[in-house]
């Protein structure tokens, strides 16, 4: 047996900023080395992560009747200027190119900060017919916003991964069920990766800018600050109408259409499962974001143990597993080490007694288990050890979300969590700004998050904040 040392990583319960700076270097995620303010290298271990994800909704997106398209990085200055919210919200964010080749450009570009007023001018000229629509498409790529709130790798960088679709529609009721449609694709990815989220209708003032309706999916971190990992908006024709997407009817009406957009944001799932999962040891995670999903690791460096090792690994990999054999000069024990650290879900340890009776120590890295496996039923064991693992990530996750939703009554109340234990409280809410901005104020940063989009909650008949009428049951949380 392999003595146990101190765990690495500090309580992330406890030092969350600490422990996910660490885990990130450690488990080679993100790297801050780069030299430029709020960009970060994505290290490959990091993209295997970024993959599986983009993987999942890319899927769903397209077996919903969505197609991929790529646009440009750079729009023409104009085209942010017309639409008046829109670029309210997004001018003082935005990375500006007046420049190429040492000359002034004759026209000022900017980086896509999102890229509504890149596609709605082509979808101008693609869009003429009813016959096209519904016209349901995305693209995978990176967006540019000059963020001033400084945070950690993927939670809020100036270049973050993302998908967004822009979908248009001849009825409200199409575009309406389109935001039904996103949930349903954020869900699948969300249980792919063992995900909890809250889906959040946000408040009017607290909207994507140009947006009628506004859905987020909110996540509480260790910490218990949340996180925003995807939006969903009802655009209506607030795009359409001035960038002059129109169709004609069966009828040979030209008509405006309505539009939605959907964007979830790759690299904050990604924080997410790194952060939601992870524990003292390193990262854990699920299979399919895992670069090796097997190591197979000899107790010592005997020729026998490795020859062993390597002809066990060659089957696994020829049923389609990411193996390693883990042949170093290392212990046994620091090889357990840097695998638990990079999350790697099964290790598979290899003494003379494993190699002679050809039954095999199997470790999950979630729980840290042994357990015996006859070499002959390994390859049935590892898929149900995948679904086992998934089931638990899940189930673990989704008991600390819960157990950090907060219903409060009184202002005293909400107060009293806003100070203790944080989380998302409940509260019955008036729909005021200036109520929200108060509560903001009175508790040092939490804010109105909206009312849940997927289910009806009863709410009291009026304000716990400030007694004017209730309109709704809204949850508060402080976010990143
Ligand atoms: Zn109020």
């Amino acid at each position: 047996m392999v003595k146990e040392a101190k765990a690495p990583l500090p309580d992330k319960y406890k030092q969350f900023g600490e422990w996910y700076d660490l885990v990130s270097e450690k488990a080679e995620l993100a790297d801050v080395r780069y030299g430029v303010k709020g960009f970060v290298v994505f290290r490959p271990n990091l993209m295997t992560i970024v993959r599986a994800i983009y993987e999942t909704l890319e899927r769903d997106l397209i077996a919903s009747g969505h197609r991929a398209m790529l646009f440009p990085l750079l729009i023409p200055f104009r085209n942010l200027l017309v639409e008046k919210e829109h670029v309210k919200g997004f001018e003082n964010q935005v990375f500006t190119v007046d420049k190429a080749g040492g000359e002034e450009l004759e026209e000022r570009l900017f980086i896509r900060p999102t890229s509504e007023t890149a596609i709605y001018p082509m979808y101008a000229l693609w869009i003429r017919s009813h016959r096209d629509l519904p016209f349901k498409a995305f693209q995978s790529c990176a967006v540019y916003r000059h963020e001033t709130k400084a945070t950690r790798p993927l939670f809020r960088g100036r270049e973050f991964l993302w998908i967004e679709s822009h979908d248009v529609f001849a009825t409200r009721e199409e575009a309406e069920a389109q935001l039904r449609e996103d949930l349903e694709i954020t869900r699948k990815t969300f249980e792919a990766m063992a995900l909890p989220f809250l889906p959040i209708e946000r408040e009017p003032f607290d909207r994507f800018p140009g947006a009628e309706r506004s859905v987020a999916y909110d996540v509480a971190l260790p910490d218990r600050q949340v996180l925003q990992s995807a939006t969903t908006h009802l655009l209506g024709k607030r795009f359409t109408s001035p960038f002059g997407v129109s169709f004609l009817s069966a009828s040979g009406e030209k008509v405006v259409p309505e539009s939605t957009c959907f964007g979830p944001g790759v690299s904050r799932i990604a924080a997410l499962v790194i952060s939601v999962h992870g524990d003292e040891y390193g990262l854990v995670l699920p299979f399919r974001a895992a670069s090796v999903q097997v190591v197979v690791i000899p107790i010592r460096n005997e020729p026998a143990l490795v020859e062993y090792s390597r002809s066990l690994a060659a089957r696994l990999t020829g049923a389609g597993y990411r193996v390693r054999v883990d042949d170093g000069s290392e212990t046994a024990g620091e090889k357990f080490y840097r695998w638990e650290m990079l999350g790697t879900p099964v290790r598979i340890e290899i003494g003379p007694r494993e190699a002679e009776g050809r039954v095999l120590t199997v470790t999950r890295r979630d729980t840290r288990k042994r357990e015996s496996v006859p070499e002959d039923g390994l390859l049935a064991r590892l898929p149900a050890i995948e679904t086992e693992m998934l089931a638990e990530l899940s189930r673990k996750a989704w008991g600390w979300l819960n157990s950090n939703v907060h219903e409060a009554s009184t202002r005293e109340a909400l107060l009293a969590v806003a100070r203790g234990t944080g989380g998302f409280i409940k509260f019955t809410f008036c729909g005021g700004e200036g109520c929200a901005a108060e509560i903001k104020a009175a508790t040092g940063g939490y804010e109105v998050r909206g009312k849940r989009a997927d289910v009806e909650e009863a709410h009291a008949a009026s304000c716990t904040w400030c007694g004017a009428p209730g309109t709704e049951l809204a949850y508060l949380a402080k976010a990143y």
